[in-house]
């Protein structure tokens, strides 16, 4: 099994609230940047990796690019590694009136599921997140992806919108939940350093909303999802059965995966490697026929497991331990105190969050690998 990531960095515009470097502006490099990749796609070398389980085309926006562009990408991908018969291909995409003309296109080009960046089914959310869509716009683009043939689709949702985040967010579910999409992901907005919501936090122009509404909206949301049939097979993460994210499940489960474009990561042989952030960079290295690479790192060891410990944990299916890892944690009072607060359950060795224990994933996961680090204490 072997994973496809294909990173797309343009936008339409930088949304507030993303730390991500994308790339606004800029269509004079569509094409050439579309070459790159494909070329980069040649230069990777796919010896025993190869066919592709799964492809994911993300960014930035990639459903940006036009159809043909994108089919490039796919028809490249096929040939310098193989796509497998029945493979999930997935596209990110805008809900906006544009990029829904493109559906049919796209989904003839050998897309088969979509990712919908809704956030929101609320006009006023929309405007605060400095999106380009409205909520009509977001439910016309839903319909028509289906109409184009569609049958496996991801709306991407965001809770904790300042403003009236609970009114807001059960409209937005409940609106979802009509529209019936395969899978639904939900972000607690967080506000990063080096953003433009950063800034008006600063200056007291926006206040973000209290931990407790936080707290709410995830847990208002598991409950809510599950009762409607969606299962929660990660953190943020709920499918109807049959369609998890093959491709996330790779990454939380140690799937090997190449990674293309710009910044992109790809995890093979045991390896991480990373390419380049500069966009002339890439351009120029991979015209030269050099891969792309700034850097990369074997982990081995504690840290690898620790890793593998992390990311297994956030998934519905729990991380096995081994004995001496039991052992470690049998001992602690620590984990003894998490138990009893009903945040994991150990059973047969494996470790599994229970829903209490998915709101503090990440605490929980530190805690965790602190205890059981083999020359701790
Ligand atoms: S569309 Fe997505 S990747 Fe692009 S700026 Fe907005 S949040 Fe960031």
């Amino acid at each position: 099994m072997t994973g496809l990531y294909v990173h797309i960095p343009f936008c339409p515009q930088h949304c507030p609230y993303c730390a991500f470097a994308v790339l606004t502006g800029h269509r004079h490099l569509y094409g050439r940047y579309v070459d790159a990749v494909c070329r980069e796609l040649h230069l990777c070398g796919m010896a025993g990796l190869g066919p592709f389980h799964t492809v994911y085309m993300g960014g930035g926006t990639p459903s940006m690019l036009a159809p043909h562009e994108l089919e490039q990408i796919l028809n490249t991908a096929a040939l310098a590694g193989g796509i497998a018969a029945g493979a999930e291909v997935t596209l990110e995409a805008n809900p906006t009136t544009i990029e829904a003309e493109k559906f049919a296109d796209i989904r003839r080009a050998g897309f088969n599921r979509l990712s919908l960046g809704v956030q929101s089914f609320s006009d006023a959310d929309l405007k605060l997140l400095g999106r380009f869509h409205n909520a009509t716009e977001c439910d016309a683009a839903y319909r028509r992806a289906r109409r184009a043939g569609f049958g496996n689709i991801s709306i991407d949702l965001m809770f904790s919108v300042p403003g009236a985040p609970e009114a807001h967010w059960t409209r937005t579910i409940e609106h979802t939940l009509d529209l019936a999409p395969e899978h639904i992901s939900t972000y607690s907005l967080t506000i990063e350093e080096g953003t433009r919501f950063a800034q008006r936090r600063e200056k007291g122009d926006l206040t973000p909303v209290s931990e407790a509404e936080d707290e709410w909206g995830y847990a208002w949301t598991m409950e809510r999802l599950e009762r409607a049939g969606y299962m929660q097979y990660e953190v943020s993460n709920f499918a109807r059965q049959g369609y998890r994210s093959r491709h996330n499940w790779g990454y939380w489960t140690g799937v090997p995966y190449i990674g293309v474009g710009l910044s992109a990561h790809s995890y093979v042989h045991g390896q991480r490697q990373w390419n380049v952030r500069e966009v002339e960079t890439y351009l120029s290295l991979v015209e030269a026929n050099r891969r792309p690479y700034a850097g990369c790192e074997t982990l081995k060891g504690w840290e690898k497991r620790q890793e593998e410990l992390w990311l297994q944990l956030r998934t519905c299916d729990g991380v096995q331990l081994d004995r001496r890892e039991c052992q470690a944690l049998e001992r602690a009072e620590k984990f003894e105190a998490m138990r009893r607060s009903e945040w994991l359950c150990l059973d047969r060795q494996r470790l599994t969050l229970t829903r209490q224990g998915r709101m503090l994933a990440d605490t929980i996961g530190l805690e965790i690998a602190a205890l059981i680090e083999p020359h701790a204490g």
